[in-house]
């Protein structure tokens, strides 16, 4: 991959993980909110506890998201980006234009779908 096609993608990873950071931080302060405020109606209980799960599951899966976008950072630094970690092809660019952190090559992204879905059937 071109350095200039790198830098872009570079960029892009890291104003996602700003984006991100921004978000999570945001949600960390409605959670503490929640729990210093005195619920005293049990309905209100229930739905703060539902928005805290919501808010955790969040949280979890921007984590997710941060820890493959680290690795793509590392990727490019390591001029391994952009490369399928199954089958070692070069990831389609306009498959990392919509998902820069992608970590495999559309065909092997479907065969992992595939067996991830009948592990869970
Ligand atoms: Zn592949």
């Amino acid at each position: 991959m071109k350095k200039e096609t790198l830098k872009y993608f570079e960029q892009i990873l890291k104003d996602r993980i700003n984006e991100i950071s921004s978000n999570i931080d945001m949600r960390n302060i409605s959670l503490k909110e929640l729990n210093n405020s005195n619920l005293k109606d049990q309905s209100d209980i229930v739905s703060a506890n539902l928005q805290g799960q919501l808010d955790f599951l969040i949280i979890q899966k921007h984590g997710l998201e941060l820890q493959d976008i680290m690795s793509s950072l590392q990727k490019i630094k390591n001029e391994t980006y952009g490369i399928c970690e199954m089958c070692d092809d070069e990831i389609d660019i306009e498959r990392l234009k919509i998902k820069p952190h992608a970590k495999y090559c559309i065909k092997c992204r479907e065969l992992h779908e595939k067996s991830k879905n009948r592990g869970e059937k």
